[in-house]
């Protein structure tokens, strides 16, 4: 499962770093899955991943990525799969296929 590979990664990341009690930003960008079924997922597989980083606070962000319209070929960037095409109001298909996460600590 593909959230499970991007858990064991941030886990592998946030163990070498002092983020007890800090707040950790996840920026997601991309993906088929609908944002909310990935965070979910996501959250589970880190609480698998990672039992001792429960303390630390994590947030997800959808960044904006480029998305291209089936109906009328526009590029337009949308943080979630179900937003319209700006243009003709068509559904999109991701340009970046697969969830890419990026980890950012904060605070
Ligand atoms: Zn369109």
């Amino acid at each position: 499962m593909h959230e499970a590979g991007i858990a064991r990664s941030i886990a592998a990341v946030l163990r070498g770093r002092d983020v007890a009690g800090r707040r950790v930003v996840l920026h997601v960008r991309g993906g088929h899955h609908g944002p909310d079924e990935f965070e979910a997922a996501l959250r589970l597989h880190l609480e698998i991943e990672a039992p001792d980083l429960e303390l630390t606070s994590f947030e997800i962000v959808h960044d904006p990525v480029p998305r291209f319209c089936v109906g009328c070929g526009a590029e337009f960037p949308a943080a979630r799969p179900e937003d319209p095409c700006p243009r003709c109001g068509g559904a999109s298909l991701p340009l970046l296929d697969r969830e890419q996460v990026e980890v950012e600590i904060a605070g």
